[in-house]
């Protein structure tokens, strides 16, 4: 598939704390191919910034560039085109990315935002959320994300940072989050929070199947879950409770059309479903939970480098 003759082709890139992933589309959305590039978010910016020029630079070829779509793992500020705040990758913490990409792509139409909106745009326009008139992306894996659209647009909030479902709060007084605060759904759900769990349970039970595995992963718990160790069900039971709750929150306050689960944690399925789902049937008003389904993420990993371009596509 080549867009040779065509209106020339756009970039979407996900510039994340691990990988800078990206891929070409033609003016229509349609995906034509993909690269990656390794991070490891200590790197200075301008060698960040070198990585994801290499990785379009492959992309583009020859061919004339119509526009790129970026989302980027931080607090974005469209005014000034910068990044004020990346968590993950602090060396680009005030760099100006806009004027980068124009530097170094030209006079090109520059859409940039927060990684979990594009992510959460990808899904609606081109995944599990295609059809529906509203979804939720909830993202669990290290962390917990998430992105509300609704009518084709992305909900930002009046500062951008609507969607930061990961610290709404599920335990008052439950274990400290990473952002400082207690008891967030990220300190209750995500992989570092199942790992923190386990390693107590671990140290409790010297002897357990839990304690005997070689690497605590939420893979590996849930290999042991699923061969009916008790501890590691426990675990996960807790961890689906939690997620429940918040589940049952957003399914009160938004009633959208659809939630979609994506993320590495959301790949142990029923483990976290089953219990996550009996909470959520008891904890939301039954005319939200009967109306909002719950749907597992479609495009995996590459949500964000889709829903990137969403908003430079042809109308
Ligand atoms: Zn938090």
């Amino acid at each position: 598939m080549s867009s040779e003759g065509s209106g020339g082709v756009l970039l979407g890139i996900d510039l994340g704390g691990t990988r800078i992933k990206a891929a070409r589309f033609s003016t229509d959305g349609e995906w034509e191919s993909e690269s990656q590039s390794h991070s490891n978010g200590r790197e200075k910016a301008e060698e960040i910034f070198a990585k994801l020029h290499s990785v379009a630079s492959d992309l583009i070829g020859s061919d004339r560039l119509a526009g790129v779509g970026v989302g980027v793992a931080g607090v974005f500020d469209a005014q000034s085109g910068r990044i004020v705040k990346s968590p993950n990758m602090p060396t680009l913490n005030g760099f100006d990315l806009r004027g980068q990409i124009q530097s170094a792509f030209g006079e090109v139409p520059i859409h940039i935002m927060n990684d979990a909106n594009a992510a959460a745009l990808g899904e609606f326009h081109a995944g599990a959320g295609m059809g529906a008139e509203s979804m939720f992306l909830l993202t669990l894996g290290t962390g917990i994300g998430g992105g509300f659209v609704s009518g084709g647009e992305i909900w930002e909030g009046v500062a951008g940072v609507a969607g930061e479902v990961g610290h709404m709060c599920i335990q008052a007084d439950g274990p400290l989050c990473n952002c400082g605060a207690k008891g967030c759904l990220e300190a209750c759900v995500s992989s570092w929070a199942l790992i923190r769990d386990a390693n107590a349970a671990a140290g409790e039970k010297p002897d357990s199947p839990i304690a005997a595995l070689p690497s605590l992963t939420p893979e590996d718990l849930a290999v042991l879950a699923a061969q009916g160790d008790e501890d590691a069900r426990a675990l996960w039971e807790k961890a689906g409770t939690m997620l429940g709750i918040g589940i049952a929150n957003l399914m009160n306050l938004l009633n959208p059309e659809c939630i979609v689960l994506a993320g590495g944690l959301a790949k142990a399925g029923d483990l976290l479903l089953k219990p996550a789902r009996k909470t959520w049937e008891v904890q939301a008003f039954d005319r939200a939970h009967e109306s909002t389904s719950v749907r597992m993420g479609k495009l995996d990993e590459w949500a964000g480098v889709r829903g990137a371009v969403q908003p430079l596509l042809r109308p």
